[in-house]
């Protein structure tokens, strides 16, 4: 029989344990900085630009190449210090927002890096929908949908609001470590309970 979701997610915390959360406004820049790279990359591109400045104020003050040159780690350096420092302008201005609402009308701020300042920097239920999350939940047949954002809708209903919270962190684990873009389905403990049709063997 297939696992449920609710199963799933009990599955993935005995094996991951749970997150912890960390200053909001460094969220959202380390959201911003992970966009199309590797996480060890975000991390040493953030380390790099909070070890110089610490503030909205401060980033929003200081020269563009410097933030470029501090988060060239994270790639797309040019893009995102950009956004960055037009981000850190907003909020130094307006303070950190606490809502999707206000989040989501910062600059270049979309529903996955909104929801994650919800979820790692304020301890709110959201479930970011990355495509770890989108494909996982779609090969384990919990949702059947072509959009992270219709994956982030129909989850919402299949999950109770007290496991949002865990959705993403459980989910990007299991994606980085068994079923990524091609899934080691030869070491996955859920082998008999998924319903993907394409499973890898070797
Ligand atoms: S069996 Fe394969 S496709 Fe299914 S959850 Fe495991 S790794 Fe992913």
């Amino acid at each position: 029989m297939a696992i449920t979701v609710d199963e799933f997610i009990e599955d993935l915390k005995k094996r991951y344990g749970v997150f912890t959360r960390r200053d909001p406004f460094e969220v959202l820049i380390f959201t911003v900085l992970s966009q199309r790279t590797k996480d060890a990359n975000s991390y040493k591109a953030s380390e790099q630009l909070f070890s110089r400045y610490n503030t909205p104020e401060e980033i929003a003050d200081a020269p563009l190449k410097e933030i470029e040159k501090l988060i060239k780690p994270a790639g797309f350096y040019r893009v995102k210090a950009n956004r960055i420092k037009e981000i850190a302008r907003v909020i130094s201005k307006t303070g950190m927002p606490t809502d999707l609402g206000d989040l989501l009308r910062l600059p270049g701020v979309g529903r996955k890096t909104a929801n994650c300042v919800l979820v790692y920097g304020y301890g709110e239920p959201a479930i970011p929908v990355d495509i770890h999350v989108h494909r996982i939940s779609n090969r384990l047949g919990f949702v059947h949908t072509r959009t992270p954002e219709e994956t982030e809708r129909e989850l919402m209903k299949i999950i109770p609001k007290d496991k949002w919270i865990l959705v993403n962190s459980l989910l990007v684990r299991f994606g980085q470590e068994i079923c990524g873009a091609r899934p080691k389905c030869w070491m996955c403990p859920l082998i008999d309970r998924c319903p993907y049709p394409d499973k890898k063997l070797k």
